[in-house]
């Protein structure tokens, strides 16, 4: 974090200030890590912290920290509104555009906090007095990292934070594998066990929590797998009527798309999600090397995110959505058969 936002924060946090710290819609581990650490962070200088999230988050996640105190705005719309209008500061955590929220967008157009953005998304918009960003980053958990080290001058970690951030971190790297990771996020991380987080305990929670029904999901998932050989594209389908016999649950369905993109000379993997409820398709975009998914949910999906991992939304019918993506592929030909 450059000195001039340093410098911003701690003028914005020099003395005991209302805050609210918020995630983006769907939150994963890396939103409800980064704003966890964070609020435990902020609350040991007498700061007032509420950590908000937009909707509910996956159970695998519910084990965290300070889990318990997260007010999640679908359930409690009066409450959140609330601690929004009476803040003086708001940390946006883990996204880029106000958007990302949904409907408690409007709120915090109207809000009269000051606003911190800590994220590591592509593109930001300029809507903070103090914007920390930057696409390099593994994760906004890493990120939270260094902000608390830059902000309070010294590297105390207490358990709690380890914790939730390098539970963020690991997630957010498909466990230390992506290309975003790098020699200081492993040294990052090894602060973190230093500092109370264990290892193999926080993989066992996230990872080794899968319920029945999430296992015979991904069996349908992989049943639907299209592999596109000629666009080194594979892509994986899931309808309403397929999640409800399975009794999906959010998160049901996170990683599903990385078994599209482990296949052999798959370079990009997609999941076309069906969410009658909300009368659209939910997709996630992953690719190998250089072929940016973060362009291409931009430019055809209403979406976005990181160059190898971005997620997008049609409101077309599920058939619709994967004809139409099939019918853009052909112009991401060279781009997709010399990406390696
Ligand atoms: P996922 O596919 O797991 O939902 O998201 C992959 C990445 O893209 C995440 O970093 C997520 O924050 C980002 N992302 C997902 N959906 C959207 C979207 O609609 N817009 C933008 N800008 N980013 C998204
Ligand atoms: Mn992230």
């Amino acid at each position: 974090m450059n000195k001039e936002t340093t410098q911003t924060v701690k003028e914005l946090l020099a003395c005991p200030q209302k805050i609210v710290v918020v995630g983006h819609k769907n939150p994963d581990g890396d939103a409800i890590g980064s704003c966890l650490g964070l609020s435990h962070f902020l609350k040991q200088f007498g700061h007032e912290v509420s950590v908000i999230m937009p909707n509910d988050f996956p159970e695998f996640l519910k084990w965290l920290p300070g889990v318990d105190s997260i007010k999640i705005y679908e359930k409690q719309k009066d409450e959140t509104a609330q601690l929004i209008e009476a803040a003086n500061v708001i940390f946006t955590l883990d996204f880029n555009t106000l958007e990302r929220v949904g409907e408690m967008c409007e709120l915090f157009k109207s809000a009269t906090a000051k606003f911190v953005m800590i994220d590591h998304h592509q593109q930001p918009d300029n809507y903070a007095v103090a914007t920390y960003s930057d696409v390099s980053m593994s994760s906004t958990c890493e990120m939270v990292y260094h902000f608390i080290n830059a902000v309070q001058e010294s590297d105390t970690i207490t358990e709690e934070i380890a914790i939730n951030l390098y539970t963020g971190i690991m997630t957010d790297t498909g466990s230390f594998r992506f290309s975003s990771t790098s020699p200081t996020t492993h040294r990052v991380a090894a602060k973190l066990i230093e500092a109370g987080a264990q290892s193999a305990i926080i993989n066992q929670n996230v990872y080794d929590n899968n319920s029945p029904d999430r296992m015979r999901l991904l069996g349908v998932a992989l049943n639907n797998l299209v592999i596109l050989p000629e666009m080194n594209t594979a892509y994986i389908t899931l309808t309403q009527k397929e999640l409800d016999d399975n009794n999906f649950k959010k998160g049901d369905t996170e990683g599903f798309v990385n078994y599209a993109l482990s296949i052999k000379g798959v370079l990009f993997a997609v999941i076309f999600i069906e969410n009658k409820n909300e009368d659209m398709v939910k997709i996630s975009f992953r690719s190998k090397g250089q072929f940016s998914v973060n362009e291409f949910a931009r430019n055809h999906f209403s979406g976005g995110g990181h160059n190898n991992a971005a997620g997008g939304k049609s409101s077309q019918d599920l058939n619709k959505t994967v004809n139409d993506f099939i019918s853009i592929l052909p112009r991401y030909k060279n781009q997709l058969t010399n990406a390696l």
